[in-house]
């Protein structure tokens, strides 16, 4: 059955109560929302391994956050043109994933340019173009783009951003670009809408069992959610899982915690890897961060980086 690709003009302040923490089922993959008037959240597939998107209306132009998967950003262009007329001048790069960054190729075909804190480049070169050809064995979209006499890998973004923090404003709205320090990758970026007071997080802050720490500084990630917690935020739009208030900050800030310190005790306390895996139990607060296959991966991650005395992008990998 082909599946109808719902587009919801549904605006999140006018519901109330959102469920922050819904299940996978709940899910509405491909949907678009309206979160403030000319500010649109589209729910990744996750099934695709897709990332979510933000579109942000500017004066002439569109930016367009996080470039997805070759086949996310596909989808996401045909709904963008869906919801307006003008043209994606940037796409920004949370950072340099291959579901957030493998797609940058075709937007840049389709007249755009990627961006990106400088950082995002410099990851690229330390672990592209191998996970790119890894990919390219198992996704038919990643293979399409690996091209006879093209070196294969993804397109690094086409503009640098070389300080901490960035701004974008053309008269009719004002939308900042943060780089807080190093927590789910080195080049993690924020985009920040100061007026509408939205907050886009890439994977530094996932609403639900979404978490990846292979690139990760665990002991500084809630560092960076602290430095974010700073704005004022009413709407965050993670890069995974749906979207919802600041309350979103807080827990995954409170999960990176609790997880670091049941971790760091079981070590100080002498205890293997493997009883730690079988043992540790994490505060009911941060149960919608807690994935029943991801969690053991998470606590060898945090256990390596406390024990190897340094960060677990910095391990072998
Ligand atoms: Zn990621």
């Amino acid at each position: 059955m082909k599946r109808v690709r719902t587009l919801l003009l549904l605006s999140f302040a006018a519901l109330s109560g959102i469920a922050l923490f819904v299940s996978r089922s709940d899910a509405t993959p491909g949907a678009v929302r309206i979160v403030v008037p000319g500010v649109w959240f589209r729910e990744g597939d996750m099934d695709q391994g897709h990332c979510n998107n933000v579109v942000i209306e500017m004066k002439d132009y569109l930016i367009v956050v996080d470039a997805n998967y070759p086949s996310g950003a596909r989808a996401a262009m045909a709904d963008v043109q869906r919801i307006s007329s003008k043209p994606v001048k940037y796409v920004f790069d949370t950072h340099h994933h291959a579901d957030h960054i493998y797609g940058n190729i075709l937007w840049t075909q389709a007249g755009a340019t990627t961006i990106a804190f400088k950082e995002v480049a410099e990851e690229l070169k330390r672990f592209e173009p191998a996970r790119w050809l890894a990919s390219a064995k198992v996704r038919q979209d990643v293979a399409e783009l690996t091209r006879e006499g093209v070196p294969p890998g993804p397109e690094p973004p086409k503009q640098d951003i070389d300080q901490p923090r960035f701004v974008l404003n053309d008269g009719s709205r004002k939308v900042e670009f943060h780089h807080f320090g190093w927590a789910h990758t080195r080049g993690d970026g924020f985009v920040y809408l100061p007026k509408e007071q939205v907050l886009c997080t890439g994977d530094a802050v996932v609403n639900g069992p979404h978490n990846s720490f292979m690139d990760a500084n665990i002991a500084n990630w809630p560092v960076v959610l602290r430095a974010a917690e700073k704005l004022k935020v009413k709407y965050v739009l993670p890069g995974h899982g749906l979207a919802g208030g600041r309350e979103l900050i807080g827990g995954q800030e409170q999960f990176m915690v609790e997880l670091y310190k049941a971790v760091k005790a079981g070590i100080d306390a002498g205890k293997k890897l493997e009883d730690l895996q079988t043992s540790i139990k994490l505060p009911e607060a941060v149960k919608p961060w807690v994935g029943e296959t991801s969690l053991n991966g998470q606590i060898r991650d945090a256990y390596n980086e406390i024990s190897q005395g340094k960060p677990r992008g910095d391990l072998p990998h």
